[in-house]
This record gives C-alpha cells, sequence and structure tokens, in this order.
C-alpha cells in the first residue's frame, strides 16, 4: 500500500525525524488560511497524488508571496496532473500539502528498502539527490552508495557513519545523517514498510538536514500490525474494480489489454498472461482467485471481470488442486445468472473434479468453449475476439 506524502511526514515527525512544518488541506481557502499560519516567508504548495515526478510536470509549486497561494491551490485542485509516473491518464488531484518553504543548500537522496537477492534492509544513499535516481545509478553508479543492515543485529550507529563518511558530509551532518537513518530504520521496522524514499533529502543552508519530499510503502501483509498505517489507505488513489476484488480477498491488478483472465495460483496467472501474449494479444487483467477460492469468491470474480469495459472476452484457466473445479464452474453459472455475458468465453478446466465442472457448464446452457490445455485456451480466446 502507498500513502501520501504529507502521511509520511506526519509519520517521520512521530519518529523524529525533521520535515518542514506544514499541513494538508481540500480547498483553496484552507490552503489560504495555512499559508498564513507559516512564518516562514516562501510557502510551498505541492499536489497530493500516489505518484512521483510532480515537480517537472507543475504539481510542486513556491509562493514568494503568501498572497498567491489561494490562486496557486485554485489551479492545482481538480487538475489533472500528469507526471512520468502516473502514466498518460495522470491523477487527479483533490489534497494539496501546505508547507514552509526551504532554503536549499545541497540535494541528497536517501531510501531504505528490502534487498530480496541479500534479504536484509539496505539504505541506498547519493549526493545526486533531486533528480531521477534511477538516472545516476545507470550513469554513474559509483555515485550511489549501499549499506547492508544485519537484521539480526539491527541498525547501529557505524552503519550511519559508513554512509555518511562515504558521502563526504561535514561532521556537524554526520550527526544529524546517522541519527535520522536509525530513526527511519525504527520506523521501517516498526511500521511494516517495504520502502521508505527521502528524494530530495536537503541540507539547508543553515545546516539542518530534512527530509524535504517522503515516500512510504507498506507490505499488505503488516497492515494488521498497525490500524495507524491501515487508515492512511485512500482509496480515491486505487482502482476500483482493483477496491471491489480487494473487498472479496481477490489477487486482481487491472491491464491494458482485452483479454479478461481467470486463473487460480500467481504463477498460473503470470504464464496464462504470457501465452495470451504469444497468442498475439493482451490480458486485460491479472487475476488470481486463489487457492481455497469459493464458489461466491468465484462469482465476485467473474463480475469484476466483465464489469471492465475494455475486456472483450474471457478466458477461465484453473488447475484444480485444492480448489475443486466444479466449484468454480458453479461459481461461474451463478455469476451468468446475474450478469449477462456479452463476449466470448473460453474455459479450460484441469485436475481435481475437472470432469464434473466441464459437465455443469456445458449443462448450464451457457455460451461458451472449452480448450483442453492453456495454449489452445489462449488460441481460441484470441481468434475469437478477433473475429468480433
Ligand atoms: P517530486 O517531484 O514529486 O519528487 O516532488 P518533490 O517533493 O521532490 O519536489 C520537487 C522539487 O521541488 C524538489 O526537488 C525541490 O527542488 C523543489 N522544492 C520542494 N520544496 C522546496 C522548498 O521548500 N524550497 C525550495 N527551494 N525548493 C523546493
Ligand atoms: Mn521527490
Amino acid at each position: 500500500m502507498n500513502i501520501h506524502e504529507f502521511q509520511a511526514k506526519m509519520l517521520f515527525s512521530q519518529y523524529g525525524i525533521p520535515v518542514p512544518q506544514g499541513k494538508a488541506v481540500y480547498s483553496a481557502d484552507e490552503a489560504e488560511q495555512c499559508a498564513k499560519e507559516i512564518k516562514a516567508d516562501i510557502v510551498v504548495v505541492k499536489a497530493q497524488i500516489h505518484a512521483g515526478g510532480r515537480g517537472k510536470a507543475g504539481g510542486v509549486k513556491l509562493a514568494r508571496n503568501k498572497k498567491d497561494v489561494a490562486g496557486i491551490a485554485k489551479g492545482l485542485l481538480g487538475k489533472t496532473l500528469v507526471t512520468h509516473q502516473t502514466g498518460p491518464e495522470g491523477r487527479c488531484v483533490r489534497k494539496l500539502l501546505i508547507e514552509e518553504g526551504v532554503d536549499i543548500g545541497k540535494e541528497l537522496y536517501l531510501s531504505l528498502l528490502v534487498d530480496r537477492t541479500y534479504s536484509r534492509p539496505v539504505f541506498i544513499t547519493s549526493l545526486e539527490g533531486g533528480m531521477e535516481i534511477e538516472e545516476v545509478a545507470a550513469r554513474t553508479p559509483e555515485k550511489v552508495i549501499k549499506e547492508y543492515i544485519d537484521p539480526s543485529a539491527g541498525y547501529q550507529q557505524f552503519n550511519g557513519r559508513n554512509m555518511a563518511f562515504r558521502l563526504g558530509l561535514e561532521p556537524d551532518i554526520i550527526k544529524q545523517f546517522v541519527s535520522m537513518a536509525g530513526r527511519l530504520y525504527k520506523l521501517f521496522v516498526e511500521k511494516g514498510a517495504s520502502l521508505i524514499e527521502i528524494n530530495p533529502l536537503v541540507i539547508t543552508k543553515d545546516n539542518r538536514l530534512i527530509a524535504l519530499d517522503a515516500k512510504v510503502s507498506f507490505d499488505d501483509n503488516s497492515l494488521f500490525k498497525n490500524e495507524d498505517v491501515k487508515a492512511f489507505r485512500d482509496l480515491d488513489e486505487e482502482e476500483e474494480l482493483e477496491i471491489e476484488a480487494s473487498k472479496h480477498g481477490l489477487n486482481y491488478v487491472k491491464l491494458n489489454g482485452d483479454i479478461g483472465c481467470m486463473v487460480n495460483g500467481a504463477g498460473l496467472a503470470m504464464a496464462t498472461m504470457d501465452v495470451i501474449k504469444l497468442a498475439g494479444s493482451e490480458p486485460a487483467n491479472f487475476l488470481d482467485v486463489g487457492g481455497g477460492a469459493s464458489k461466491e469468491t468465484v462469482k465476485h470474480a467473474f463480475q469484476i471481470l466483465l464489469a471492465d469495459k475494455n475486456v472483450k472476452g474471457v478466458f477461465v484457466n484453473i488447475f484444480g488442486g485444492i480448489v475443486r473445479c466444479e466449484r468454480i464452474a458453479g461459481g461461474i453459472i451463478d455469476a451468468a445468472k446475474e450478469v449477462e455475458i456479452t463476449v466470448p468465453l473460453v474455459i479450460r478446466l484441469e485436475g481435481t473434479n475437472a470432469k464434473e465442472g466441464l459437465e455443469m457448464l456445458k449443462g448450464s446452457g451457457m455460451n461458451l468453449e472449452v480448450a483442453s490445455d492453456i495454449w489452445e485456451g489462449a488460441q481460441k480466446i484470441v481468434k475469437l475476439v478477433s473475429r468480433r
């Protein structure tokens, strides 16, 4: 789960990590009021969306005169912001962060994430902050510094000093950096984060180290541990169908193609998407109904697939292991009673009770085609869709 910058900064504050003074607002009036309360001369207005690259896209504006804040806020609220991370459809700006402007001396980069290859948390830091770190890493990898943390020992001060020395920071800043990294590590572990990224981390002209931007992502499987983090979820930032799917415990990700896929198991789902591509089309989604799918779950899954206007055909590809094929068949038949299926449907059932499942489907009077393996199924659905 992702959260907004202003929420990430609330967490930072809780952990004693310095951030600019600021507040989230929802209207131009509120923005104006908030600007008056800010002590600094310069006020920064920042669009709050779950995507970075806002600066370059006009989503971060500096007001040298507080009188300008209301106008800037009006211009941003309700606007669709397109950044290199939002995709071409962009994201609607519904909230703003109004912040004190900071006098930037130097922009650094600092992040903390789990390195899956080494099975341990790693800090990544660089003097080349502010711009796209991916580019720095690609062109000048020697400018990117990594510090691995032994998870059994946790963060140690020497970890922070290692990074600070390699960055060549001044003694006064080293102290602040070592403390900040420790606090970030504590937040990371206690709140179940999967990524913390500060870009830029700034050294101000008066030598303070401040997180000017903040991005935090969480492992969904850790959310049960922290109600406060869970409460940060913003449904405005999520796909409607994905929200609906998560209510029913389905693993659903909307994609841009036209073949809806209903599959059990993430591996089979990936394989199915690959094979659809190989057959010459594009999947409209990733959908794993899971190992223990009930008839009810399958019904919801099928309805979610059909609710996507891009779906021109559906391919059901089930390998019945724990989940029995007749349950899948029952769910599809139930779904068909409630929503009209106007697109072609190809079904491949294999494994536990596949025969019973297929017989139920054939006996239901539904308009569908059966495939005996994944490749045949993918070719059939792609052909049926292209004919329409
Ligand atoms: P992003 O583009 O979505 O990553 O948004 P950021 O929060 O990183 O802001 C983009 C850029 O705006 C930063 O790299 C800074 O250069 C600039 N910026 C943000 N806040 C301030 C501020 O308080 N003072 C100054 N001078 N620049 C700022
Ligand atoms: Mn940034």
